[in-house]
């Protein structure tokens, strides 16, 4: 079991420190010329994934082979997951295509997003606490958790549509009498924070998903066994309700909840939050945040170009609306009776913290200030840190050593010329000095 999704391939690495200022929790260094994540800082929302030119960062997903350990093999497709096939002649022909490479069973997660959505717009409609800050996406509640600590009460208390879709379909079968450990729920992911999500669910003591499988990997397998003229017998769970979850403001009904904002992209996310935070945005109801841009379609994970995958999804939207495609109601009926709040609460974990006894944790920041003030604070990453602070604390820490600034080494060899001169001066006696004194 892996604790990280996203990890760093070292041979790959060049270190050319391109990933270290693009991570949003600063939990990248590089050091000895290899790049190093931090693993507790690190939220795994994949942005030195695509940051990487080198193909150095990669993200760990559960292996296909694992399905087969199971005697019923459920995958919970996401609607981003249909937008990866442009090409496909309907949501259909992707659904059977999945029986192909093996799984027994399908559910899709768009019933469980319609549900969801339906929660949510209740939620707000009676909360106090504005603005509510969407939870769907688990690097944004670990950016939360790292960088926002103070925001942790505005978070949507509400699980994801992939937990509500794992619950719902492993209940079924529980009460048929089929054994836990023949179930296997799948996830098929377009994103790295998934993967790790199920390890370490937030806001649950437990995740009801058995295995996250890469969308990559997924559509790989997939593409072959596609074609035109094969039987396609599978029914449609979701409609265009639940396809919509995976565009930008698919979690919210504009209708009900007027006052919103829904941002996507790590930077825009944390220029949100930090309105949020200076209280510019109390009289905002919700705001949906997504760590990718373009939302769940932008994931790391994901194949299709963004833009084409929404002009995807859309059409396909158009056309569920102009054949009259509903959701089925009984389905979605059954999942909304299941729990769908958090049984416990999100902690803040602050990126920032020196040390549990508070008097050294004192010491050290003083020491960070002082040494911070002597640092040419233009944030170059020269010395494998993203900023001028970061290498401070890294070298109170001692993650560091300071000679690894290269103004401070500099520094360090302009003092110590000055000391050698001085020394030459007033030590070292001159050959015309012992003339003089005979
Ligand atoms: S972007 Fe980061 S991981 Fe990739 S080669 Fe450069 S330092 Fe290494
Ligand atoms: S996945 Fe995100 S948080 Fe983790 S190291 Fe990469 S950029 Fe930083």
């Amino acid at each position: 079991m892996y604790s990280h999704s996203v990890t760093l391939e070292q041979t790959k690495c060049i270190g050319c420190t391109d990933c270290i200022k693009r991570c949003p929790t600063e939990a990248i260094r590089v050091r000895g010329s290899k790049a190093k994540i931090i693993e507790d800082r690190c939220i795994d929302c994949g942005n030195c994934i695509r940051i990487c030119r080198n193909g150095a960062k990669r993200a760990v997903t559960d292996d296909i082979d694992m399905i087969q350990k199971y005697k019923y093999r459920i995958a919970l497709p996401a609607p981003s997951f249909y937008a990866q096939f442009p090409k496909a002649k309907n949501i259909e022909q992707i659904l059977s295509t999945l029986y192909k490479i093996g799984f027994t069973d399908i559910l899709e997660v768009g019933c469980a997003a319609e549900v969801i959505t339906k929660h949510t717009n209740e939620y707000v409609q009676t909360a106090k606490n504005f603005p509510i800050i969407s939870s769907s996406c688990p690097a944004i509640v670990r950016l939360i958790q790292r960088r926002f600590p103070s925001l942790i009460h505005h978070v949507l208390p509400i699980i994801s549509p992939m937990e509500l879709a794992a619950r719902y379909i492993k209940i079924q079968y529980l009460e048929k009498g089929i054994l836990e450990n023949e179930i296997g729920v799948f996830f098929i992911s377009p994103c790295p924070a998934k993967a790790t999500e199920i390890h370490r669910p937030k806001g649950l003591d437990r995740s009801y998903v058995d295995g996250v499988l890469s969308m990559q990997d997924i559509y790989k397998m997939m593409i072959y066994k596609m074609n035109t003229n094969q039987n396609i017998d599978v029914k449609r769970q979701s409609s265009y309700k639940g396809l919509s979850w995976a565009m930008h403001n698919g979690g919210l009904d504009e209708n009900t909840i007027k006052s919103h904002i829904a941002v996507d992209g790590m930077e825009s996310v944390i220029g949100i939050l930090e309105k949020v935070e200076d209280g510019t945005l109390s009289n905002v109801q919700y705001i949906e945040a997504l760590a990718c841009t373009g939302g769940c379609l932008g994931g790391a994970l994901a194949l299709e170009n963004p833009f084409i995958s929404r002009y995807t999804l859309k059409k396909w939207i158009e056309e569920d609306l102009a054949k009259g495609i509903c959701s089925n109601e009984k389905l979605i009926q059954e999942i909304a009776s299941l729990p769908y709040a958090f049984n416990k609460d999100i902690t803040p974990r602050p990126v920032f913290s020196l040390d549990r006894d508070m008097q050294k944790a004192l010491t050290m920041m003083e020491d960070i200030e002082t040494l911070y003030k002597q640092l040419p604070k233009i944030d170059c990453g020269s010395c494998g840190a993203p900023t001028c602070r970061c290498f401070a604390e890294d070298v109170v820490k001692q993650d560091a050593k300071i000679e690894e600034c290269v103004f401070m080494l500099r520094k360090r060899i302009q003092d110590l010329s000055e000391v050698m001169h001085n020394l030459t001066q007033t030590v070292i006696p001159t050959h015309n000095d012992n003339n003089r004194k005979e």
